[in-house]
């Protein structure tokens, strides 16, 4: 997995003042959790083994979300709340934040976090800061992956999967 390649490469620019001083995300901002996120299989198995362990997810949720497959004009199609990822809690805080995808890891914006919201359904221009090598990095993650989707939509048939095997070895 290359989360602690791209934690190192972001860590490395945050050592930069004017890297901390500009970027605006913080702990409760959850905009861009209500945007189409998307995975490769291994962050999908991960996450899935989280929910199979006992993270408690709104199944229903995740179910309607996942009819959006990988397309972002049907995810928009659905409301503000509905859009949330399953993985945030009450407070907008992110229950897998050390397992979070690749894509939350680079996501840093340098533009007012307003601009990041989608509640109308529409999406603005944002700001990012240049994580260059985290991008390549990613970049290089999801190229040599066997598969890649939206979150709920690839992690929704990973867990559909892995109870399909379950059952298969119960009733063998
Ligand atoms: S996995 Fe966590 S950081 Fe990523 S979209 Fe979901 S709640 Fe947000």
């Amino acid at each position: 997995m290359a989360h602690n390649e791209i934690d190192q490469s972001i860590k490395t620019l945050f050592l930069d003042s004017a890297v901390k001083d500009n970027v605006k995300c913080g702990k409760g901002c959850s905009f861009c959790c209500h945007t189409q996120v998307s995975v490769t299989r291994d962050e999908a198995e991960l996450l899935s083994q989280r929910i199979i362990d006992g993270l408690d997810i709104d199944l229903e949720k995740l179910y309607l979300q996942s009819k959006s497959e990988n397309k972002a004009s049907e995810w928009y199609k659905l409301d503000h709340e509905a859009r949330g990822c399953v993985f945030l809690d009450e407070s907008g805080e992110c229950k897998v934040y050390d397992d979070r995808p690749a894509v939350c890891r680079t996501n840093n914006v340098i533009s007012e976090p307003v601009n990041c919201s989608t509640e109308d359904g529409q999406e603005r221009p944002v700001r990012l800061l240049n994580t260059y090598a985290s991008d390549m990095i990613t970049m290089a993650f999801f190229i040599n992956s066997k598969e890649n989707g939206a979150l709920p939509y690839l992690l929704f048939k990973t867990l559909e999967k892995r109870i399909d095997r379950k059952h298969n070895e119960l009733t063998k």
